[in-house]
């Protein structure tokens, strides 16, 4: 759609993750015409959930559902009562004056009374060949032990990284796997003492420190003879040496990066880049700003942790508007 340059916008939401959603379906039902940018990106837009399969953790669902059909009811949801969705990035922000002023790549220019921040956070991946498609098709790779830990029951796994997210996923993994092996690409870790040494407690849980993976290894498995992960190339960081390893599944756990590029400067950030976000609320330190979801949460990172904040985020906008004769 193109946008009204003239029209100052009750509200405007960045993002299009449960978090975004949610803001907008709150936003939409208190009247308030919110317009929703989606982002440019073909299938992304939607945010992690677009790159998992099946969801049986978000309630409500009990037969569980697929990420992106999960989102596709969000948007439709949202659009019910009246939401704008707009394919396009927002490029720039400007918070300095009033009303708010928001751009996009290709030139529009929005002007908006209050901005609801719902840009979410991506795990870092590995970025080897077939990482991403894997992933997406739930064949053998995840970045999310809560999301995807119960679907490799009595099978051997693997967790790359050294931090307490690589530590806290293996743990979790014990659960079902028949055994963890955790990944590492050196033999000190960044993951804290106490969690570490559950981690070495833990029968289940075997280690390869100093190694690094080169490649994934697929084969066709049954039941439905589809291509999912078999097994991962492995390279020795300190001679270089090669090996290879039968598992399968692969957890990713090398830590997360908010999407908090445009904002800086603009906004407090905390120290691992994530919005600042006031106790108990959605409020940034700029009134009528608002932040919520995976951009100003490096903790519980849920779908439904982030839905919850979106709906926060909607009523503080809400409020703020009134409270302003807006
Ligand atoms: P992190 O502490 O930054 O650790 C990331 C780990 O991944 C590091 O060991 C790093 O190796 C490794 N790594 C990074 N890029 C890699 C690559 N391309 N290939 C292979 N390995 C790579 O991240 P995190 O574990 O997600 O933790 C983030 C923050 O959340 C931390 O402050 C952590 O304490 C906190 N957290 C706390 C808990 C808890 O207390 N229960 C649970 C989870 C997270 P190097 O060490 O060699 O750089």
């Amino acid at each position: 759609m193109s946008i009204e340059n003239n029209t100052i916008h009750k509200v405007v939401i960045i993002g299009s993750g449960p978090a975004g959603y949610t803001a907008a379906l709150y936003a939409a039902r208190a009247t308030l015409n919110p317009v929703l940018f989606k982002g440019s990106a073909p299938n992304l837009a939607g945010g992690q959930l677009m790159l998992t399969s099946d969801v049986e953790n978000y309630p409500g669902f009990p037969d569980g559902l697929l990420g992106p059909t999960l989102m596709e009811n969000f948007e439709a949801q949202a659009k019910r009562f009246g939401t704008v969705c707009v394919d396009k990035n927002i490029s720039n922000v400007d918070f300095s004056k009033r009303p708010f002023t928001l751009s996009t790549e290709d030139g529009d220019v929005i002007h908006a009374h209050s901005v609801i921040i719902a840009t979410g956070a991506n795990a870092k991946l590995l970025d080897i060949p077939l990482e991403k498609e894997l992933m997406a098709k739930g064949a053998g790779v995840s970045a999310c032990a809560t999301c995807d830990g119960a679907f490799y029951k009595n099978v051997d796994v693997a967790v790359i990284g050294g931090g307490d997210s690589a530590m806290e996923e293996a743990l979790f993994l014990t659960r079902y796997a028949r055994s963890v092996t955790i990944i590492h690409r050196r033999e000190h870790f960044r993951a804290s003492k106490i969690m570490t040494e559950r981690a070495e407690k833990n029968p289940k849980i075997k280690w390869m420190l100093n190694y690094v993976v080169d490649a994934l290894v697929v084969n066709k498995k049954a039941p439905l003879n589809q291509e999912s992960l078999s097994g991962l190339k492995l390279r020795n960081t300190v001679n270089n040496s090669t090996t290879e390893i039968a598992i399968d599944g692969l957890f990713v756990a090398i830590g997360h990066e908010p999407s908090t590029k445009l904002f800086e400067n603009k906004l407090a950030l905390d120290q691992k880049g994530y919005i600042n976000t006031q106790a108990k609320s959605s409020k940034t330190e700029i009134a009528g700003v608002f932040a919520c979801g995976d951009v100003q949460d490096s903790i519980y990172r849920q779908a439904i942790t982030a839905a919850g904040s979106g709906c926060m985020a909607a009523m503080d906008a809400e409020r703020y508007l009134e409270d302003n004769n807006l």
